[in-house]
Formats: C-alpha cells, structure tokens, sequence
C-alpha cells in the first residue's frame, strides 16, 4: 500500500559570468558528469535530474520556485562549483520552500601540482565559492544539509542518498492523515498532544472516526474475502494451536482478517495512512485489532496503540524514509515493557499487547490466539516472532505544551538468552546506548514515552536531521551521551525553542 510518486532530486550549479563562456562550459560539463556519476553509482535511492548553471538572481529565483512547485522534486542539491556571489541566492532561498543539501565537493579530487595555474584556480574554487554560499544560509537561519567530500567517493555519495529519504520524509509528511477509531487512552499523558499545532508544524491531519462506522466497515467484508486472506495467514504462518480447538482457532484468525480487509478498505477509501486503536474502546469489534494491525504496518501504515496518533504519524513517514530500501530490517511501533538488569546483560523488552510489525522478525512467523488478560473481548489472533539483532533508532516525539521535542535513541537490538515459551506477543530486546543506566535516565529526563518508532534502517542523523527540517528541538541519545552534558542539553533547548 505504500504508493508515493516517483520522487527526484535537481541538481543546481552555482557559479557566476565573470570567469567567460568558456569556463562556464566546463562547469556545465563537469556538473552533468557529477550527476551522471551519481545517478549510475547505485548508492542514491532517488534519481537527480541535472539543472542548467545558476549565474542571476533572476534565474536562480526562477528555478527555486520552479522546484518549490514540481510535485516530483523533492528536494535541490546545490553545489558550487565556482563563486557565486551569495546575495544572488537571497531571494530565491528566501522563497524556496523544499529540502535542501549543499554538496561541497569539486570536480578534481587532487590539486595538478605539476600544471596548476590562475586559470585553474579560477575554474576550480569550490572551497572559496562553498563558504560564501554557507554564509548567506546561516545569515538567513535556514535549515539545510551540508555534505563535504569527493563526488566519486561511494561514503559521500551514501550520505547523499541517507538525506534523500530525509528529504522525501519531509515531503511525505504533509500527506500524512492519521485515521482516529479512537480518541486517547483515559488518563495517559505521553500519548496526548496538539493536532492543531501538529498539523502547522508537520502537515498532519487527523481525524476521529466513530468505532461504529469502521465496525460497519468490517462486517461488510464478505466471507468469501474473508476465506481467500484466511488461506494466506495459513499457508504463510505457522498455526500455534496449543490445545486449542482447531475449528474455533480458525474462526478467531478470520475474525482478524475481516478486520484487516475492512480497516484497509475504509483506510483506502478515505485517504488514511496511518491508524490508532484503543484496546478499551472496540465497539463492535469481536477482537482487540491484532494480527489485522501487525499486516496493515508490514504493508507501510503508520500505527500507534491507545490512541497515539504521533506514534502512528512518526511509523508511517519512518516507512516512507525506508521505502525500497534493499535489504531492509524492519521499522514497528514499539513500547517498552521490561528490564533485565542483570549486570553485564542489561536491557528492555521490547514489545507491545499485539501490534508490533513483522517487518523486524527474525525468522519464524507463528499466529498464537490467548487471552489479552485487558478488556472483554474474545482471544484475539496475534502474530509471534523475536526481533533481529543488530543496532537500530528509536525514535519518541512529545507536546511540552510549548513545542515538539524528539528523542532519539541509539539502540543496540540482542537475541534473550532464553526462549519466553509464556510471553504471548511479539518482542525485540535491545540495550540503549552508551548503556541501559545513563540512556534510561537520558529518556526519562527528556520526558520520552512508553511508545516509540522504531527502525533498524534508519540513523540517527537522518531522524535528527527530519526534525530540523521540521523547525523542532531534537535530542539524541548516543555512545557520547553523559548525563551532566545532557541535563545542559534540556536546560538550554528550553531557552532556544521558547517561543
Ligand atoms: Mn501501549
């Protein structure tokens, strides 16, 4: 269900008419062999399209607003090539209003010793053109990457493309509309916050639907419908009877997937793509949506439990940020559980009533059917399965009341020791970084949730990077946090994002 548009990126040269014709016709030649070199290194995940050389402030406005009005641009990689003097920039920076990233690069990796001249030097001034073109940024506070190094170096070029999916993450999120089946989980705090103020600083619409009406959407599911997703769950997992009636299972697991064929219905129908649910409040509902939600964010819906509509919002752009990436490991709603604080083996688990996504399994999918031991419903099926190993980013975003703040962490993701034949849900166990003690007491005092985003393909930086675009505080997590550094952090965000 992930269908975005067939984003690119424009790749504008700066330079000036001071240096002749000539000159500028290498520089031409040399952008377009940039952009070639980068489209055919297979480490961008977004086609660049090469612009002609920006030289006039008429021409650069022009293209700025052009870019600002292409529905598949997403973003513009600038780069100069020469100087340029940067109040030509002024106006067109002023008005543009996509992601932006400076590509401090030249086209020569080593200086010709033996044949260097003025003429060269003149032609080749990326080092003196770049500053001022960072200067006139910083004049004006605009946000905006700043990548530095050699076009032909595949590490450069991978930062290049980590921002493309920043960038199409921060497009996306104006198109972001969180579905409501439920309002907010009585009483909990973390999970509350402004949909107003989200959707002036995000873009994010979302709306509350009566659980009547989706209910109505699930019951018209026919079960013919039924049967046909019924024979996919039973020829793609293993079934984990475990005693229980075999006919009475089967009926549970169709109950999950009336839901899944009606919720992506009634998603698809009015424009959703991302969803929350309450497990208090399921109307109609036979079953607390488990499975059904579980397939719904594998396929790229946003989800988050109890109402929490950022959770679900951050999901799905987080899914967009990991579109077609090869070998991907997954991205899930999550909610921390449990510590293990055994030395030497410390850790959280990672889990939640039902809805993680099978993106991130290792291994075996199995449907297990138990009792939520919360609320009145009848067992609902669940997908079980551990968690892959390796570092991932999780992710929290809160209301202060006056402004959002991410929280973002670096996590190291490990197999538990032991199998947890009694645990009936889904789970990943990982270990905050720099470690369980300074990054527990980093996140409680960042006042980060219970519920996270949650991506093993996807940085730091890039999830830092998403919020600055956003104009919002982020705080990270990481092998360099101290607590005494971090405390400082929080105090002097607080004067820099007062509003
Ligand atoms: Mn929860």
């Amino acid at each position: 269900m992930l269908k975005m548009k067939d984003y690119e990126f424009w790749f504008c040269t700066g330079s000036q008419d001071l240096y002749g014709d000539e000159c500028l016709a290498h520089v031409a030649e040399h952008a377009q062999k940039i952009v070639e070199a980068l489209n055919a290194s297979g480490n961008l995940p977004y086609k660049i399209l090469w612009k002609p050389t920006l030289i006039t402030n008429e021409l650069i406005r022009k293209t700025f607003n052009e870019a600002n009005t292409d529905e598949n641009c997403a973003g513009v990689i600038t780069w100069m090539h020469t100087f340029s003097p940067a109040k030509s920039w002024i106006l067109g920076l002023q008005e543009y209003r996509k992601p932006l990233l400076h590509f401090h690069t030249q086209f020569n990796q080593e200086i010709p010793y033996d044949t260097i001249d003025m003429d060269f030097m003149n032609e080749n001034q990326s080092a003196h053109g770049g500053r001022e073109y960072g200067h006139i940024f910083s004049r004006l506070g605009m946000e905006r990457k700043v990548v530095v190094g050699f076009w032909a170096d595949a590490d450069v070029q991978k930062e290049i493309g980590a921002w493309m999916r920043t960038a199409v993450g921060v497009i996306e999120s104006s198109h972001v509309r969180v579905m409501r089946v439920a309002d907010n989980m009585r009483n909990v705090a973390v999970t509350e916050g402004d949909k107003v103020e989200a959707q002036i600083q995000f873009g994010w619409e979302v709306d509350a639907y009566p659980i009547a009406e989706i209910t109505d959407a699930v019951n018209t599911v026919s079960r013919a419908d039924i049967d046909v997703l019924l024979e996919e769950y039973y020829s793609k997992y293993e079934i984990l009877l475990e005693g229980r009636d075999e006919k009475e299972f089967r009926e549970h697991a169709a109950v999950q997937a009336g839901i899944e064929i009606g919720f992506e219905r009634f998603l698809e129908a009015n424009n959703y793509q991302a969803v929350v649910t309450h497990f208090g409040d399921l109307g109609g509902l036979k079953q607390l949506p488990g499975l059904a939600i579980q397939r719904l964010m594998e396929k790229g819906y946003g989800f988050g439990a109890e109402g929490d509509w950022k959770t679900a919002a951050m999901v799905r752009i987080m899914k967009i940020m990991t579109q077609g990436m090869k070998d991907a490991k997954g991205t899930s709603f999550m909610e921390d559980y449990t510590y293990n604080l055994v030395p030497g083996k410390e850790g959280i688990l990672q889990a939640h009533m039902l809805e993680v996504c099978p993106s991130i399994a290792d291994g075996r999918i199995s449907i297990k059917e138990q009792s939520l031991s919360m609320g009145d419903r009848e067992d609902p099926a669940r997908l079980v399965f551990t968690a892959k190993a390796g570092p991932a980013v999780a992710v929290s975003l809160i209301d202060l009341g006056d402004r959002f703040r991410m929280i973002i962490n670096d996590v190291d993701c490990k197999k538990v020791e032991k199998p947890m034949p009694n645990l009936p849900v889904a789970a990943a166990f990982w270990t905050p970084r720099p470690n369980l003690k300074t990054g527990a007491e980093a996140w409680i005092l960042a006042g980060g949730a219970h519920h996270t985003a949650f991506s093993y393909d996807l940085t730091a930086e890039q999830m830092g990077d998403w919020a600055a675009c956003m104009g919002i505080e982020a705080v990270f997590i990481d092998k360099d946090t101290t607590i005494r550094q971090f405390k400082n952090e929080l105090l002097w965000n607080s004067m820099a994002y007062r509003k």
